[in-house]
């Protein structure tokens, strides 16, 4: 029998189809072995030696006398970096002025590199330059909200090869952001504790779920998993902000990451996904009642109609077996330490 579940946290509804549950090879992207790419290109903007393609960058990390990550910001920016937010409104037509921040953060100078396959300290590295732009930026008053995130293959809406992340930092909040920011502090008012952790210590005590834990991190298929495999890590301790990350647990989180990608990689042979970090707003840094968290959802089957019409979601796979599926991929060469 299909069953309908609630997501606790983004209250979405999805059908768990059952009867029309997939395998997961049936999902997997075909041929992944035969796309190989050359690890530098001419005409890629963040290719070593192509430097001046892009915009001047904004940060840069050095490893052995040679960048590592780079930061640059977006030729094709959604938002202007200059100027003052103004608001306007007038009859029922209300604006804001662009005024934002639109930046690339190129993973690696490989251009054949993909994320999952960076060894864990570039990853770290990756992770450390998320931070350091989120607390500059989150400096700036212009700025609500600050959105990292990453768009990996065409599916994801990717048009560059070379691996990159993304973020933006917009001077509103989205009204998607601000009822998720209300549903927490209502279960915060009533219930005495954060929502995030109370789904946490759930997900915990179930454990059917769970694809891996570490020491500060937890990544789980959620129970009302939207789409197949679509996964989110949170961290242990509660922290509204992705600022109030310490570096220790910037070390445990680039650690799982990479396992997560990895599994992703070898087990549904290098998927188009997008993951973003979901951080509470900067006026919101210290709440007690949000929890920042990184969301990831690899694009293995499309939204279609039925999803626009109806607000529901409909996932071919089961979120217990996707977490165990993921539990058992082991990368080539490693042994299981589950
Ligand atoms: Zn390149
Ligand atoms: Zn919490």
């Amino acid at each position: 029998m299909p069953e309908l579940r609630q997501n606790p946290v983004n209250k979405e509804w999805v059908i768990i189809a059952t009867e029309r549950a997939k395998r997961p090879h049936e999902l997997a992207r075909r041929n992944a072995e035969n796309v190989r790419l050359p690890s530098y290109s001419e005409n890629c903007p963040f290719c070593p030696g192509n430097e001046h393609m892009a915009p001047p960058e904004t940060r840069r990390i050095v490893r052995d006398g040679r960048w590592q990550v780079r930061v640059v910001p977006n030729k094709f920016a959604a938002l202007s970096g200059e100027g003052e937010v103004f608001r306007r409104v007038e009859g029922l037509k209300r604006s804001v002025s662009g005024i934002g921040i639109h930046e690339v953060i190129v993973e690696t100078p490989d251009h054949s590199q993909a994320a999952a396959l960076l060894n864990p300290q570039d990853l770290e590295l990756l992770v450390q330059c998320y931070l350091e732009r989120y607390l500059t930026i989150s400096q700036d008053p212009r700025i609500e909200l600050i959105t990292i995130f990453k768009n990996h293959g065409l599916r994801a809406g990717s048009s560059l090869e070379h691996s990159h992340s993304q973020l933006i930092a917009t001077p509103i909040i989205s009204p998607e952001i601000r009822r998720r920011m209300e549903d927490a502090l209502r279960f915060y008012d009533d219930e005495g504790q954060c929502l995030f952790c109370k789904v946490m210590a759930e997900e915990l005590a179930d454990s059917i779920r769970i694809v891996r834990e570490t020491e500060h991190f937890v990544a789980f298929i959620p129970y009302a998993s939207l789409s197949p495999f679509a996964m989110w890590i949170f961290p242990r301790r509660h922290m509204a902000s992705f600022g109030e990350i310490h570096p220790d647990e910037i070390h445990d989180f680039a650690q799982l990451l990479k396992v997560i990608l990895t599994k992703l990689y070898y087990g549904l042979g290098n998927p188009d996904y997008n993951y973003v970090i979901r951080s509470s707003p900067s006026e919101n840094r210290y709440s007690r009642y949000y929890h920042w968290y990184l969301s990831l959802i690899p694009r293995l089957t499309r939204v279609a109609g039925f999803e626009l019409g109806s607000g529901m979601y409909i996932n071919v796979t089961l979120p217990e077996a996707n977490a165990e599926f993921l539990r058992g991929v082991e990368p080539p060469g490693e042994s299981s330490d589950t």
